[in-house]
This record gives structure tokens, C-alpha cells and sequence, in this order.
């Protein structure tokens, strides 16, 4: 028998890449004749008793599901009985010449393990096993981000009262406890989610090493004059003494404050306004505040540019003001008069206009557009005292203003970047003599007000009731005050950084622009903290004077000290042992040091930020893959960047991708107090209700996350969960009849050749081949989502659907070499082989399953161990589609015409006129008749007749449906419209009942095949 493609007709050479109209050959979908896959359905019937021992059913120890705690447990032993923990090293080992490095961002070290982390880590080791697998060597080292205040707070909070008492070093001692604690646990749990790394060797913020190269670059940036001391305003309590951050503040909804209208003198009116404003009666610019204190630092009064404005002249004094065009009349009745509009302008004529400082001669205050401003309060002209306002600093750095009052009381001398009010919230000399010694939130707000009712200029003051930031532990409310802090100039690095971004893959490719939007939109970096919980930023401070101490010796000192002991030394030690002896000797040994350590940290993003220098391995230090969620776009996506480019302008990666956040079911935030926060060990292991918390293991969650669009939110509450489990059941269903197929099967001995296969199973390669090509490509862009669907179509469609529902006769029935049989076998194995590699990387715990239970011997027995899906070019044989699919179009019309009726009932008459057609069926089916054609399985009739011409005689029950076929060969070269005819007929022969097919001749006689088969057997 020859099942190779014939010499005549179109010939393998001319059946070439071939498409038919005719989507495949299952669609439109018909009900499958028999279960697909239920691999019992023929040991059941009582009449095949006699012959059960002569039939091949599948045979595996495989299971269909793991109920229960089976799942779980199962794992655990694969993770054992595989060496998941040995994975890393093994592949480290490997002579293989190319690396795949993933960095990892470091999870923050407060908190239990959750979906987040999950979704994170999951996908970054499916990438990473698809690089092992294709024979990269990977370099993934897990790190944690251990600083930072979250921490700091928790572990004050839990103390309570106590916490007020702690020494820096008591509070570090806890933290660093606390994040000890949390990292334990959530490596635990990223072990047991299978993630493959170099568990043993994890990198942590807190590391003295890790702070050691922190420092020395900090130094580099620092020396590159990339890093510099400014003015910043930030929260601040007055009662406490500190600067605070958002956490530590507590909002008084009933605060009352002194508000105050206030009337700033315009100097230099608009250039657009010069003919309006012609100086004829002065004008003023009218604001309003509720801080009064902060009058005297102004540096600025800001407009909206698209607002309207207005001149008016005032009933009562004959003042002309300009205010907010929209808030003439209400701003006339808060004062009690009334406004006489004089015209109307656009804020934007406001740019170039000047005003005087109500309180401090000779001081000019520029009128300046900003987004903040809004007509909503106040008089839409909004005060601006930088050293006292996040939006007023923002202003001032977009414009070059100076953050703190300069030099401006003639009489006195005053340091020229030494703010106005102290630690304690009081008033230095800087503020004048009038302001000096008095505590801003009392009697210098009380003194302001007076000053300026005697230059008139305040038009009104009244009580303000409003939600007020206070002190969290005091009590007591806070200001905002400027202080010194240490700023990356990004100013300088941005081009540079912006440069680089142009060589990043970006993933999905909109990331991009997002990231360089919000690198463009960052004014500074402000990379100190007022804290004990980090990195000590290593500079030394007079005691008197403003001035700082740092040089490449005394950091290097300093770094290596830490590099030994960790960074508490920065407090340990006393600061003489700080400073290298030469740098103390100049500076007038230990008793004549008049430099002590700086109380500053590194912000975290700073210390996070530089992980690339402390893990990229390496000449280069270059990452092929950064992948976090899309909130590091503005976070350690960006302060990686900036401090690789501001160290070695380039980008510390060659690929960012970037997912979003885990969301429950509905698309609602996960929270505890909605109740709807999963828990990734309740998930692997099940709740203390099992039925209303299952078990699912932890490929089910595996599975979730590679299914899903993981670009945009990702959703996760039970029902997904169980989808996903059930998709990896059908996906176990496939690979049981798979398994149960090949025992037997040696494939080093009983392969048979590709070309002397039967067409179908060549088809099958063919379509594998196509399968295995379009797998790779999506795990190569990272599509994990991609990956699944491929799978889920191909072994619900290809497998489950079509071919298993038409081999089982082949594989059961025939002897058990017979190569028919072998052939189906080869096909199998070779199935079997794809499919478990294509989706071992998102299934790691099923894939080594699958492996343990294969019937031949592999060496080692680890799917990864053994490399990425080998397939082979020969494979691909796009004329077969022609063949097979033309044929499933005649079985489909067959099919649709038996509606839930046993296809082995009929007889098939399949009628072509002589050409192209008749010679593509013709290679499935050499005789004019026949029971054991290719034909005659394919269309799981119990007899198939071809004939080219219409037969002269029909029966006269016969079904007779008609149909079209089109032809499209060589590229669209050979292209043809064959039209057939399918007569489908009640089977004449007798039923088998060995085989079930109507193809014995007697009535309880086995039909010839199984004759011989038992006889032979
Ligand atoms: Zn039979």
C-alpha cells in the first residue's frame, strides 16, 4: 500500500502552498460523531467482550484531573522529584554562548505576598524558561527593596507612644527586622509559585555591598556636578521639628485660618495692556491667601492664561484692581462695595507685567502663567511664595525663581539661601526685624496682617474654617517650609536620556511615549529624605557654617566601611572614624573637627534605581528585559534610566515591558474592606472552606496570567480561577489520549519515515510544524496570551475535534506494529513532544508531569532539561492541505447529513469528474472501493467508493448532496472550482463486533481486517 503522494497529478512539487476557501476543515463546526477523546467508549459494550483483550486501548497512570489537594500536592512532589530548586544552577552551568539577562525590579519589602506579585513574577519566569528552553543561558537575580518610609512607618506605628523615644538606630534595627521578616515570606512563596532564579544569591537594598556601589554612585553624579543642594518645600511640623511626609499627616476638616485679601502694587504694566494701564491712576493686582505669614516670601503672582480678567475701579476708594472677569461681583460684596468693570482682557496679555512686594521696597514680583491657577477661589491672581508651596516651587523652578527670601532688609545681613522661618516654625532674622523671633501660625501671622493694613494693602481679613494638614503624632498643624535638599539635575540628563529611549523596545510600543511624556513633565529629583530607614547620603556638614564636606576620599572611605559593615556605621561610629585619616588630619584631627555626618537619606528610588550597577553582569550592564507594572514608568523604570544615563549615558536595558494592575472580577479595585483581596496561598492551597475556596495549585494561577491581556487590568476572582482550571483539564484530557496512545510505542525503533506516513498524519506534522513556528514567535514578542490561544485552538480543533475522533479505529483495531498504526503513533509522539514544550514554560508542574508518565525513555527526565520543540522542515507539506481538507469538506456535507447518527452506519459514494480534484482524493484512496482507505477513516464511513462518473444504478434510500471545492495551488497559479458529489447510503455489510464498523460480511463475523488481526494475534 502507498500512502506517499503520487507521482502523477499535481505531485508534491506542484501541490505547493495551498490555501482552499474552506476555512478548516472542522468549520463550520459539526457535532463530532463520537466523543473525542473518551478513549473508553469501545471497551464498553458487552458484545465486544469477547474481544477486549485483542483490542489496543490507550494505556497511562496518567490522571484526567487532580482533585482536591492532589493538585497542590502534586506539585510539590514534581518540585522535588524535577530539582526545581537545582533548575537555575544546572542552566548556569551550561557551555551554551548566549545570555538572557532579566532584571528584576525589586518588590517592596512590607507586606504579604499577592496577586500583584504573582501576575509580576509569573510572567517574568515564562519568559525566562522560554530563553532556557531555546538555550540561553538566564541570569535572573531576585532582589527587594528593603528602605524607605512604608517600612518606617509601620514598625513607629505598631510601637505606638513608644516610638517617640527610638534612637535612628533603634528604629533602623526594627526596620530592618521587619523587612527581613517580609522578604522571607514572600521568597517562600515566590519559590513556591515555580519561578526559576538564583535563589541563593538574591540582591537586597539593605546589602552593605548593594549601599557601597550606591554611594560611590552617587559620587559619580555628584562629581559629574549632576547632583546639587537646593531649597524644596516640603510638609513640616513646627511642634515636632521634622519634615513630614503625606503618610504622617492627619487632615482637620475644622481649621480655622486668617484669610486675607491683599493688593500688590503693578510696577510694569503688559506690553498688550501698556495702552490701557497708561499710568494715569495706579493699579493693583488684587490676591488672596489664607497663610498671610507667607506674604513676605512672594516671589511671584500667578494668572491662568485662559481665564478672563478684568480692570475695575472701586466704588469706595477709586482704586483700580484687576481681578478674575467671572469674580468681579462676588469679590465686590465679600469687600462691600461695588465694581465698576473698565475692561476686560485674556490672562495670557498679562505675560511681561510686574508687580511691586506690598511689604518690602524696591521688590519685584512677576506676573507668571501657571496651570494651577483657577477662578474657582479667591481672585483667579494667586500669591506665590515658593519656599511655601509645592505648586508655587514648581512655578518657580519652571521660571528660575529663587525658592527663599533673598536679601532684601538693606539694613541687615542676611545669608543669601537661608530661609525664612526655622525648624521650630518661627520667623528668623531673614524675615526682618519686625517678623523675627515671632511664631508664624500666631503672633508673625498677626504681625504680617498688621504690616500690611499699614501700607494698605490688605482690603480684608475674615475666618476661614477648612481641612487643614496637622501633625499625625502632635496634634498640632503643620506648615510647609523650604529646606535644604539634595536634587539630581535632570535638566542635564534629560537629553541624553531621551536619546537613549530611542534604542528600547518598548512593550506595548505606546509605553514609550508615556514614559518619555512623564520624563519631560519632571522639573527635579529630589533624591534626600529626612529619615533613619535608608542609605546615608555621605556628606559632612559645618557646625556653623553653611558648608559641605565631600570629595572622592571621603566617600570612598565611607563606601568602604559600609561595603563591611552595612550602613549603619553612618550613626555607629563616631565621625571622626568616618573621615580617612589624611582628610582629618587636615581638618585639624579629631578635636578641631567642626564637621558632623549629614541626617539626610537617599530616597528610595534613588537606592532602587542604581540596581543595575550592583546586579547587571558584565562589561556592559545592560538588561535585555525590564518588565514591572506601568506604574514604574514614572518609578524605577525612570530612576533606573536616569541614573545609568547620568552614570554612563546609556540605558541600563534593551526591552521594557510593561503590564497593568490586578483588579477583581468586576474591574473593582482588590481591598480588604470590599473583601474581594485574593490570596495567591489560598489559591495554590485552598481556603479553610474547600469547597468554597478550592485548592487550585499553582499552574492554575500560571495559566490565569499567561491568558490573559495582561497590557490592560487584569481581572481575577473565582470564576476566572476556575476557567482556568478547567481550560488545563481539557488541556490534561489531550494529553492523556496522547499518552495512553504511545505506550508501546519506542520511537527510536517504531517511527516510520515521514514520507511513507499516512497523508493525514503527515498533515498533522505539517500543521504541528505551523503550530510550533507561530508558538515561538509569540513567546519571542512576549505574547504570552498569544501562546495560549495557539494551544487551546490547536488541541481543541486540530486534536480533540478532528483528528482523534478519526484514528481510534487505527490505533485500536489494527495489530499493534501494523504500520498504519505506527504511523498514527509517530505523529502522536511527535504531538506530544510540541505540545508539552510549547506550553511548559506557563505550565511547568503539567509539563515534567506529562514527562514523568511517558511510556520511552528519555534522558534526563526533565522537559527542561531537553531543550525548546524540535521540529523538521520536511514537516511542511502545504499541498496536503488540498488533500485532506477538500476531503473534510465531502466528510463535513456527510456528516451534516446524519445528524447524531454513528457515521460507521453509511457508506460513502464520492463522485468527481476527471481532473485536478479527482487526482488530489484519488491519493487518499488508490482503489475505486474501499473500507481501509485514508478516504474512508477520514470520512469514518465503513466504505468509501470514488468514481468519476455518476453510477448508473442507485439505491433507492441514497442521499445525494452536492458541492464545491476550490483549488488554489502554486500561489493562485493553479486555481479551480471542482464541484463533487456525495451519495450517502445505509452500510450493506453486517456490523463487526470487534471493530463496530459495517464491514463484516456476515452477521456476528468479524470483518476481514479483524480477522486477520486476532488470527495473526
Ligand atoms: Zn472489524
Amino acid at each position: 500500500m502507498r500512502w506517499g503522494l503520487r507521482s502523477r497529478g499535481p505531485g508534491a512539487a506542484a501541490v505547493a502552498v495551498a490555501r482552499s476557501r474552506w476555512g478548516p476543515p472542522w468549520s463550520p463546526r459539526l457535532p463530532p460523531v463520537r466523543a473525542a477523546s473518551g478513549a473508553g467508549d469501545l471497551a464498553a459494550s458487552p458484545d465486544r467482550g469477547r474481544y477486549r483483550d485483542t483490542v489496543l486501548l490507550p494505556r497511562t497512570a496518567f490522571p484526567m484531573r487532580l482533585p482536591g489537594r492532589r493538585q497542590p500536592d502534586t506539585e510539590l512532589e514534581i518540585q522535588q522529584k524535577c530539582g526545581f530548586s537545582e533548575l537555575y544552577s544546572w542552566q548556569r552551568e551550561r557551555k551554551v554562548k548566549t545570555e538572557f539577562c532579566l532584571h528584576d525590579g525589586p518588590p517592596y519589602a512590607n507586606g504579604d505576598p499577592h496577586v500583584g506579585h504573582a501576575l509580576n513574577k509569573i510572567l517574568k519566569d515564562i519568559a525566562n524558561r522560554y530563553h532556557m528552553m531555546r538555550g540561553s543561558k538566564i541570569h535572573f537575580v531576585p532582589g527587594w527593596d528593603c528602605h524607605g518610609l512604608p517600612i518606617e512607618i509601620k514598625v513607629l506605628s505598631e510601637l505606638g507612644g513608644k516610638a517617640q523615644n527610638l534612637s535612628v538606630m533603634e528604629i533602623r534595627e526594627k526596620a530592618r527586622s521587619f523587612a527581613q521578616a517580609a522578604i522571607e515570606k514572600q521568597k517562600s512563596a515566590f519559590i513556591r509559585w515555580g519561578i526559576m532564579a538564583d535563589w541563593n544569591n538574591c540582591y537586597y537594598t539593605f546589602d552593605g555591598k548593594y549601599e557601597a556601589k550606591q554611594l560611590r554612585l552617587f559620587y559619580q553624579m555628584y562629581d559629574k556636578g549632576l547632583v546639587y543642594r537646593s531649597y524644596k518645600p516640603v510638609f513640616w511640623s513646627p511642634s515636632s521639628r521634622t519634615a513630614l511626609a503625606e503618610a504622617e499627616l492627619e487632615y482637620n476638616p475644622e481649621h480655622a485660618s486668617r484669610s486675607v485679601y491683599v493688593t500688590f502694587p503693578l510696577r510694569t504694566p503688559p506690553l498688550k495692556l501698556a495702552s490701557l494701564l497708561d499710568g494715569a491712576a495706579p493699579v493693583s493686582v488684587l490676591v488672596w491667601t489664607t497663610q498671610p505669614w507667607t506674604v513676605p516670601a512672594n516671589q511671584a503672582v500667578c494668572y491662568s492664561p485662559q481665564s478672563r480678567y478684568a480692570v475695575v475701579k472701586c466704588s469706595t476708594s477709586g482704586d483700580r484692581y484687576i481681578v478674575a472677569a467671572d469674580k468681579v461681583t462676588s469679590l465686590a460684596s465679600t469687600l462691600d462695595t461695588t465694581f465698576e468693570v473698565i475692561s476686560t482682557f485674556s490672562g495670557i496679555d498679562l505675560e511681561g507685567g510686574a508687580c511691586g512686594h506690598p511689604l518690602i521696597p524696591d521688590k519685584v514680583s512677576p506676573l507668571l502663567p501657571a496651570t494651577h491657577v483657577t477662578v474657582a477661589q479667591g481672585t483667579g491672581l494667586v500669591h506665590t511664595a515658593p519656599a511655601h508651596g509645592m505648586e508655587d516651587y514648581g512655578v518657580a523652578a519652571q521660571h528660575s525663581l529663587p525658592v527663599v527670601l533673598l536679601c532684601t532688609w538693606p539694613s541687615l545681613f542676611i545669608l543669601q539661601d537661608d530661609c525664612s522661618v526655622d525648624e521650630g516654625g518661627i520667623f528668623t532674622a531673614a524675615a526682618g526685624p519686625e517678623l523675627e523671633s515671632k511664631a508664624v501660625l500666631e503672633e508673625g501671622t498677626d504681625e504680617v496682617i498688621k504690616m500690611l493694613q499699614s501700607v494698605k494693602s490688605l482690603l480684608k481679613e475674615e475666618t476661614l474654617i477648612h481641612s487643614y494638614p496637622y501633625d499625625w503624632r502632635t496634634k498640632q498643624p503643620v506648615i510647609i517650609r523650604a529646606s535644604k535638599q539634595w536634587f539630581v539635575k535632570i535638566s542635564d540628563i534629560k537629553p541624553a536620556a531621551q536619546e537613549a529611549l530611542k534604542t528600547v523596545k518598548f512593550i506595548p510600543a505606546t509605553a514609550l511615549n508615556t514614559m518619555a511624556d512623564m520624563l519631560e513633565r519632571r522639573p527635579y529629583w529630589c533624591i534626600s529624605r529626612q529619615r533613619a530607614w535608608g542609605v546615608p547620603i555621605p556628606v559632612f556638614h559645618h557646625r556653623a557654617r553653611d558648608e559641605c564636606l565631600i570629595s572622592s576620599q571621603t566617600v570612598e572611605h565611607i563606601a568602604k566601611l559600609v561595603e563591611q559593615h552595612g550602613s549603619d556605621v553612618w550613626w555607629t561610629l563616631p565621625p571622626e572614624q568616618l573621615l580617612p585619616k589624611e582628610v582629618l588630619s587636615q581638618l585639624g584631627g579629631p578635636d578641631g573637627l567642626e564637621y558632623l555626618p549629614g541626617q539626610d537619606i537617599l530616597d528610595i528610588w534613588f537606592d532602587s534605581g542604581t540596581s543595575w550597577s550592583c546586579v547587571l553582569p558584565g562589561a556592559e550592564q545592560r538588561a535585555d528585559l525590564y518588565l514591572e507594572g506601568r506604574d514604574q514608568l514614572g518609578g524605577w523604570f525612570q530612576s533606573s534610566l536616569l541614573t545609568s544615563i547620568a552614570a554612563r549615558k546609556k540605558a541600563p536595558f534593551r526591552t521594557v515591558m510593561v503590564h497593568g494592575f490586578t483588579l477583581g472580577e468586576k474591574g473593582e479595585k482588590m481591598s480588604k474592606s470590599l473583601g474581594n483581596v485574593l490570596d495567591p496561598d489560598v489559591i495554590i492551597s485552598g481556603g479553610q472552606d474547600q469547597i468554597a475556596e478550592p485548592p487550585y495549585g499553582v499552574d492554575v494561577l500560571r495559566w490565569w496570567v499567561a491568558a490573559s491581556n495582561i497590557f490592560t487590568e487584569v481581572t481575577l476572582g473565582p470564576s476566572a480561577l476556575s476557567a482556568a482550571r478547567d481550560d488545563i483539564n481539557k488541556l490534561r484530557n489531550t494529553l492523556r489520549f496522547l499518552l495512553g496512545n504511545v505506550a508501546g510505542f519506542t520511537p527510536e525503533t517504531d517511527s516510520v519515515p515521514v514520507d511513507s506516513m499516512y497523508l493525514i498524519d503527515q498533515y498533522m506534522l505539517h500543521l504541528l510544524q505551523g503550530l510550533a513556528s507561530k508558538v515561538t514567535d509569540a513567546y519571542k514578542q512576549y505574547d504570552f496570551g498569544k501562546v495560549v490561544r495557539l494551544l487551546q485552538a490547536f488541541y481543541t480543533r486540530e486534536l480533540s475535534n478532528f483528528y482523534f475522533s478519526i484514528i481510534k479505529d487505527r490505533l485500536y483495531c489494527e495489530k499493534e506494529d501494523d504500520p498504519k498504526r505506527r504511523s498514527c503513533q509517530t505523529a502522536l509522539a511527535q504531538i506530544l513532544d510540541v505540545l508539552v514544550r510549547a506550553f511548559a514554560p506557563i505550565l511547568p508542574h503539567l509539563a515534567e508531569e506529562v514527562f514523568q508518565h511517558l511510556p520511552y525513555g528519555t534522558e534526563p527526565k526533565s522537559v527542561f532539561r531537553t531543550g525548546w520543540i524540535s521540529t523538521s522542515s520536511i514537516w511542511k507539506k502545504p499541498g496536503l492541505e488540498e488533500a485532506v481538507e477538500s476531503a473534510c469538506a465531502m466528510r463535513d456535507s456527510f456528516l451534516g447529513s446524519i445528524p447524531g447518527r454513528n457515521a460507521a452506519e453509511y457508506e460513502v459514494t464520492i463522485v468527481i469528474e476527471p481532473g485536478l480534484l479527482f487526482e488530489i482524493i484519488e491519493m487518499l484512496q488508490a482503489e475505486e472501493t474501499s473500507s481501509a482507505s485514508q478516504l474512508s477513516e477520514l470520512t469514518m464511513a465503513s466504505q468509501c467508493t470514488l468514481l468519476a462518473q455518476e453510477p448508473r444504478q442507485r439505491p433507492a434510500d441514497v442521499t445525494e448532496l452536492a458541492g464545491t471545492f476550490l483549488i488554489d495551488l502554486e500561489g493562485g497559479d493553479i486555481r479551480e472550482e471542482c464541484s463533487y458529489k456525495v451519495l450517502v447510503t445505509r452500510a450493506t455489510k453486517e456490523k463487526c463486533p470487534r471493530c463496530w464498523r459495517h464491514t463484516a460480511e456476515l452477521a456476528g463475523a468479524l470483518c476481514p481486517r479483524c480477522a486477520g488481526v486476532v488470527g495473526g494475534a
